[in-house]
């Protein structure tokens, strides 16, 4: 209680999101002061290793450190004098970077903005698709990068990969076009421009972005856009109007897949699932399959340090879109001229993982486009026995509905609102059929 009052000289809490203005590397090899400072609200902690973690908070955490007489070190990326962007390009050079992407590719590729940052810059998404500017049913992908705005490798790797993906499928690779011709692939290379310009971890008002999201295990559980960040609450409104069953988000500051839960110590649904294409993801980029700090170069987030209100969790429990954050780089901000290398180290990793979303199965409603209801599924064992076992249990609406699961033989169940039950048999192979990307008509 008396600590709780000291802090609270120092710190001003905001509604959401944690204000991260001042930010420190905590030199505390057996996390000892973890759980004091993880009870404060207002103070963040990020990239647990093997001597310490960060901590980020308000103005005034540093003062409260030194009145605890805790070991802390303040992080360069924080302090002033260090705004030089070393080479990378301005927010205004990757908007006209992308700008050009589009120009003449307009039949499959749509660049269009999300909303406004808090300093009114736009949030440039990108969609790759056949018949780009309909909404086709067909499995959606997603890559957001540069949610924390001092960490700039994601951006690069995603504008290198737009640049792949769009110089392949002009030139009639398979692969590329097999994938964008049967899927919505959406590319976001960053997040928070305001950030990477100012090349801090917070946005326009030093609020983190990945704990600004609503948590399903804190008392912030409603899914309800108003009154957070602006770069958040676009996200909010885009993953609504989509069927999104599968993405990434990249980060900086170490080397590994985090995935579900960052926020629980359960098990998330299909973990098993989730482990493998984690795994198959960092076994292509050497650092992480040779990592000596994390088997397989993969770590579940709440075992490694725990976050409440990230984007990860949030997108996989608030709507099914089994979402991994993929951390990039030991430096958040790299030498510019080692994109390259990066970008060579992930980029199989980055397209395989696209084309898992075709590992899946759905259904939609060709006459009922506003059909809901839920759907029950259970995976089928026809030999030796007949073992069947449960796999959940999804809500579905706008007539739509898809899932990524492991391979094998399922049975859908769908429960209309209406009272209406219709149920279906899937196959589920990677790529087995991506010319209707596993969608039966109903
Ligand atoms: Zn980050």
């Amino acid at each position: 209680m008396f600590l709780k009052l000291i802090l609270s000289l120092f710190l001003v809490s905001s509604v959401h999101a944690s204000v991260v203005e001042e930010g420190f590397f905590i030199f505390d090899k057996e996390g000892k002061n973890l759980k004091l400072l993880t009870s404060h609200k207002e103070i963040t902690i990020d990239h647990k290793n093997n001597r310490g973690y960060e901590a980020y908070g308000p103005k005034g955490l540093g003062k409260y450190l030194e009145m605890l007489k805790i070991d802390h070190e303040e992080l360069a990326e924080m302090t002033e004098g260090n705004k030089d962007l070393n080479g990378y390009p301005t927010p205004k050079e990757i908007e006209a970077k992308l700008k050009k992407l589009a120009l003449g590719n307009e039949s499959f590729l749509k660049l269009f903005s999300i909303g406004k940052t808090h300093e009114g810059r736009e949030l440039w998404m990108v969609k790759l698709s056949d018949n780009v500017e309909l909404n086709e049913v067909e499995p959606e992908v997603k890559y957001i990068a540069n949610m924390h705005g001092n960490e700039i490798v994601g951006r690069e790797l995603m504008v290198s990969l737009l640049e792949e993906l769009v110089s392949k499928y002009k030139s009639g690779d398979k692969e590329i076009t097999d994938l964008i011709n049967n899927s919505e692939v959406f590319i976001m290379p960053s997040m928070n421009p305001d950030g990477a310009k100012a090349k801090r971890r917070g946005n326009g008002q030093w609020a983190d972005l990945n704990r600004d999201f609503p948590d399903f295990t804190t008392t912030d559980n409603s899914n309800d856009h108003k009154g957070r960040e602006p770069e958040t609450q676009a996200i909010m409104k885009f993953q609504a109007k989509h069927k999104f069953a599968l993405s990434a988000n990249f980060h900086g500051g170490s080397v590994v897949v985090n995935y579900p839960w960052d926020t629980h110590s359960d098990d998330a649904p299909l973990t098993s699932l989730i482990v493998d294409l984690s795994k198959e993801y960092a076994f292509e980029v050497p650092e992480m399959r040779n990592s000596s700090r994390f088997q397989d170069g993969i770590v579940n987030g709440f075992r490694w340090y725990h976050v409440d209100g990230g984007m990860q969790d949030w997108a996989y429990f608030y709507y099914n879109d089994l979402q991994v954050t993929i951390e990039l780089s030991d430096h958040k901000w790299p030498n510019y001229s080692e994109i390259p290398s990066f970008y060579e180290d992930n980029r199989v990793s980055l397209i395989k993982y696209l084309n898992r979303v075709h590992q899946g199965a759905g259904f939609y409603f060709p006459e009922a486009k506003k059909a809901k209801g839920k759907v029950e599924i259970k995976k089928l064992k026809s030999l030796p026995t007949d073992v069947v076992t449960s796999v959940g249990t999804y809500p579905f609406s706008d007539g739509e509905f898809y899932k990524v699961l492991p391979e094998g033989d399922y049975q859908y169940k769908i429960i209309l609102d209406n009272g209406q039950i219709k149920t279906m048999k899937a196959k589920i192979q990677f790529k087995a059929d991506l010319t209707n990307g596993n969608y039966l008509a109903l």
